[in-house]
């Protein structure tokens, strides 16, 4: 079996590894000094594109023109660009061993790979409704999303059921970006969910009555308070209906599930410290080891801004932390010195012509602004207020200006006088801070 070694390796090959190779490039390496090995076949893209523009029945997005770093407005790094920096990009190749105390990783084609400094980026995996125990939750017909070939998959059974019914299980991100999409394909599409309302880890009733609101009016059926407990198949095996707790059963040609993700830590257990579910980092992404770093989805970090460890599975901290990680690497080994990590979480979405971007904390009394069921716009948000301050704030349809000021707010976490003040002026308000 072959071996190699390089001075840098990251596993995985999702956005975080994207962004650290530029940055490892920004920061000056050799040539041959870095490997990514990815269980992917293509080179890093911007995954968050998967639910949407990927899967739009016109104009679909299609790699090379998703590559990153072109989510965040830098260079779109193509294949050629990690040939041409000498970097190894090694795909469709699954790491099944990381020994960190001989710095060895393991290939499942039994190959052997040596690293000085690991990076860890391999993200998340979805939570299957398999996990809960549902039974024929593997059944043809049935999709889950987090990777380009499953959104293939999908892609070819929209084609295959032109027309025909979707089954959404799940009504957070994943969930309400799918019924967007699925509905744009002309499928006819029932969202399932436990919750009294939509993506209730961040949305109040408030927020998400609009939004469910407007994917009725889009001719997406909302069923609420119930789960997926099993599925009707035809005499292939194919999924024909799911059947609710309730006792209801939705038809559907099409399942697609959206429950939850979960960290990818398993390659590490035992061998790094761990905390709320991620790998435990520092302020520069180093684990309780000196030459591994975790980034991404798997990374509990310390959230400076709120004094307390936290895992954010969100694109926005990938691509930092992948950043931070390496600059981190390079000042240790030059000698010098760079600021903690001090992240304000982001987090957005898009669906329909929808375009919300929240900043900061939900936690606390909310207070809503500019909701006008009459109104052409469809500009609305809220705050959210903890001992007197607003320290998250949340925007449906904002411009790029307003967003850049509910950062702001949301960083800055300005006194208020009292809630009915700040009710009564409303967006005004960020303009003020
Ligand atoms: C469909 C979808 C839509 C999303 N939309 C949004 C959004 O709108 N806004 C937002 O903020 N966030 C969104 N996210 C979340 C965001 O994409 C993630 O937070 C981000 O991709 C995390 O980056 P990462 O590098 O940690 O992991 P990933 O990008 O998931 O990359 C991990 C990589 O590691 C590889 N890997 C894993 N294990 C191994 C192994 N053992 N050996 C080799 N390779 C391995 C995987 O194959 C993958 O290539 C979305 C996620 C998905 C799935």
């Amino acid at each position: 079996m072959a071996s190699a070694a390089y001075k840098y390796i990251i596993v995985g090959g999702g956005v975080s590894a994207g962004y650290a190779a530029r940055e490892f490039v920004n920061q000056g390496i050799k040539s041959g000094e870095l490997a990514i090995i990815s269980k992917e076949a293509v080179a890093p893209y911007e995954r968050p594109a998967l639910s949407k523009a990927y899967l739009f029945p016109e104009n679909a997005a299609r790699l090379p023109g998703f590559h990153v770093c072109v989510g965040s407005g830098g260079e779109r790094l193509a294949p050629e660009w990690y040939a041409e920096k000498g970097i190894e990009l090694i795909l469709d190749t699954e790491v099944v061993k990381a020994d960190i105390a001989t710095k060895t990783l393991t290939t499942s084609a039994g190959n052997s790979f040596k690293y000085d400094v690991l990076v860890a980026a391999t993200g998340s995996t979805f939570i299957k409704l398999s996990d809960f125990g549902v039974a024929g939750a593997d059944s043809k017909g049935i999709y889950y999303l987090r990777e380009i070939r499953e959104a293939d998959s999908l892609i070819e059974a929209i084609k295959s059921k032109k027309d025909g019914h979707a089954v959404v299980v799940g009504g957070g991100y994943i969930g309400l970006e799918l019924a967007a999409v699925l509905t744009m394909n002309k499928l006819q599409v029932t969202m399932v969910y436990p919750e009294p309302w939509c993506m209730p880890r961040l949305f109040t009733s408030d927020i998400a009555s609009f939004y469910e609101g407007y994917y009725l009016s889009k001719g997406v059926k909302i069923v609420k308070g119930t789960v997926a407990s099993g599925f009707e198949l035809d005499a292939e095996g194919h999924v024909t209906a799911v059947k609710l707790k309730d006792g209801r059963e939705l038809a559907a040609d099409i399942v697609i599930v959206g429950v939850g993700a979960r960290p990818l830590t398993t390659l590490f257990k035992g061998q790094l410290e761990e905390e709320k579910g991620g790998i435990k980092v520092d302020g520069f992404f180093k684990t309780n080891n000196e030459d591994v770093y975790a980034v991404g989805d798997i990374a509990t970090f310390p959230m400076k801004i709120y004094g307390e460890q936290r895992r954010v599975e969100h694109v926005d901290h990938s691509r930092k932390s992948a950043i931070q990680a390496v600059q981190a690497i390079k000042a240790k080994e030059e000698g010098r010195s760079i600021p903690e990590y001090d992240y304000l979480p982001f987090f957005y979405s898009r669906a329909f012509d929808l375009s919300w971007q929240f900043y900061g904390d939900n936690v606390g009394e909310t207070v809503s602004f500019g909701r006008d069921e009459a109104a052409a716009t469809k500009k609305f948000g809220g705050y959210w207020v903890k001992d007197g301050k607003v320290v998250g704030v949340f925007l449906e349809g904002g411009s790029a200006e307003e967003n850049k000021a509910i950062a702001k707010v949301a960083r800055l976490q300005p006194s208020i006088d009292s809630i009915e003040a700040l009710a009564s002026e409303g967006l005004a308000f960020i303009s003020k801070v």
